[in-house]
């Protein structure tokens, strides 16, 4: 990510997150960017990410260094034992003592006595006392605070530091923490603070296929005033731009979105911030189109991109993984003599495998995909990474590319999936 102008007129906010299990790298973090997602597209700037572990030191230390953002959101650590310390910690943060919810002791004890119950390790009757000590923690909470419903066991939080932000208390589950976040939107203080955050008016555009230098020579050239804000960002190999003004400055993000998109229109895919697979997705369903995949390097990445959007059933026909050479003649009639005459890897069988894919699922539009992955298998006329692709349609359009990719095998097929993403996306737009 590289920031272009350093100024940002909206409100701050930070997310702290728990667990010491993460700082192993035990887990991966999918809390932080998801909440981070979130906050940006309800307009506020996440100012930073913290992790901490299981220290109530570090954890207080974190939220002391965010006490300067508007909203601070912790996730993790409300469990029912000694090592889940979040509740303490932030009511110390905000100079609150906390004291026992007997609603919420009520309520996490239904859940918790449902839940003994359904493993068969409760008799009827009051809860086993280990238990009961659990669900005395978790209903624990800071004077003040707003209590959200619990999606698992562990209620969220809501309440404010005097003088400071407002915190919100969510569990480390990520399941937990993103069904608790329709709560956390619905909370009167949060509703209060979003109400007061102005509109973006931020400009979002991408492209496939140009270069941040090329971009950043673009900017330079193109002297983007102070009142902007430029961001990009390279995923799934598009580049992503954001230009971000300050309020008054919103015809100027304007401007300069249409000049970008003109100068690099070859490039563009979306002037609204709309990614490949989305798109792709419309133009099928526009067109009324299914669409087929026969891989052999990308082993299945490409159809698990088409299917990856809810309602795929409505455009994805289905896909062939395709490895050696006998299952490419027989589940895709690949001819045998195309691949003795061109070898696997050549244009000619990455279109037969389109012909195949499209012919074998009865799809409108299909994708052939044949390469040298490596780190073996490559020669000086076919290197590791040259890769053929192919689109065809019931009506007869041909798109075949077969460039080298950079990268090591992991790199090579993930680039293979975005270029054949992209084609599909160029052949169904027409
Ligand atoms: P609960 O009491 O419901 O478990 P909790 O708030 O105490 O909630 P944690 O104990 O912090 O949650 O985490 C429970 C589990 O949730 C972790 O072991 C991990 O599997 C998952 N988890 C927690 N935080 C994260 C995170 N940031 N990213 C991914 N998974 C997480």
């Amino acid at each position: 990510m590289d920031t272009a102008q350093p100024r940002d007129p909206r409100p701050r906010a930070a997310v702290v997150v728990t667990g010491s299990e993460l700082l192993t790298g035990t887990i991966a973090d999918a809390n932080g960017p998801w909440l981070a997602r979130a906050l940006t597209g309800l307009s506020l700037q996440v100012d930073r990410i913290q992790v901490v572990g299981d220290r109530p030191d570090d954890l207080v230390d974190a939220l002391a260094a965010a006490a300067g953002c508007a909203l601070v959101i912790t996730s993790g650590g409300l469990g029912p034992t000694a090592d889940d310390l979040t509740v303490d910690c932030v009511a110390r943060f905000a100079g609150v003592p906390v004291e026992l919810d007997p609603a919420t002791y009520d309520q996490v004890g239904r859940i918790v006595a449902e839940w003994a119950r359904l493993r068969g390790n409760a008799p009827a009757g009051p809860l086993d006392p280990a238990l009961e000590a659990g669900v005395r923690k978790q209903a624990m909470v800071p004077v003040g605070a707003t209590v959200l419903d619990p999606v698992g066991t562990a209620p969220g939080l809501v309440l404010r530091r005097p003088g400071g932000p407002l915190i919100v208390v969510l569990p480390g589950p990520p399941g937990e923490l993103q069904g608790m976040w329709p709560a956390v939107l619905a909370a009167p203080p949060v509703r209060a603070l979003l109400a007061a955050v102005p509109a973006a008016a931020a400009r979002s555009l991408r492209f496939f296929g140009l270069s941040e230098p090329v971009l950043a020579q673009t900017l330079r050239e193109l002297d983007v005033p102070g009142s902007l804000e430029v961001t990009t960002c390279l995923r799934h190999s598009e580049l992503e731009v954001d230009i971000r003004p300050e309020p008054g400055a919103e015809a100027a993000a304007a401007a300069l979105a249409d000049t970008l998109a003109a100068r690099h229109g070859e490039q563009l895919i979306s002037a609204d911030g709309t990614g490949t697979d989305e798109l792709l997705a419309r133009a099928l369903l526009d067109r009324d189109w299914f669409v087929a995949t026969a891989e052999s390097c990308t082993g299945g990445l490409v159809v698990a991109r088409l299917v990856d959007r809810a309602g795929s059933s409505a455009y994805v026909a289905g896909g062939t993984v395709a490895y050696s050479n006998q299952a490419k003649e027989s589940q895709l009639d690949v001819p045998a003599e195309t691949l003795a005459a061109h070898g696997a890897v050549s244009p000619q069988v990455a279109r037969a495998l389109a012909d195949g894919a499209r012919a074998r699922f009865g799809a409108d539009i299909g994708i052939g995909i044949t390469g040298v992955a490596g780190p073996d298998g490559g020669t000086a006329a076919k290197p590791v990474g040259y890769v053929c692709f192919c689109v065809t349609t019931g009506d007869g359009v041909v798109l075949a590319r077969d460039p080298v990719l950079r990268g090591d095998r992991a790199q090579i097929r993930a680039r293979a999936t975005d270029l054949a993403m992209h084609l599909l996306l160029q052949v169904a737009r027409g």
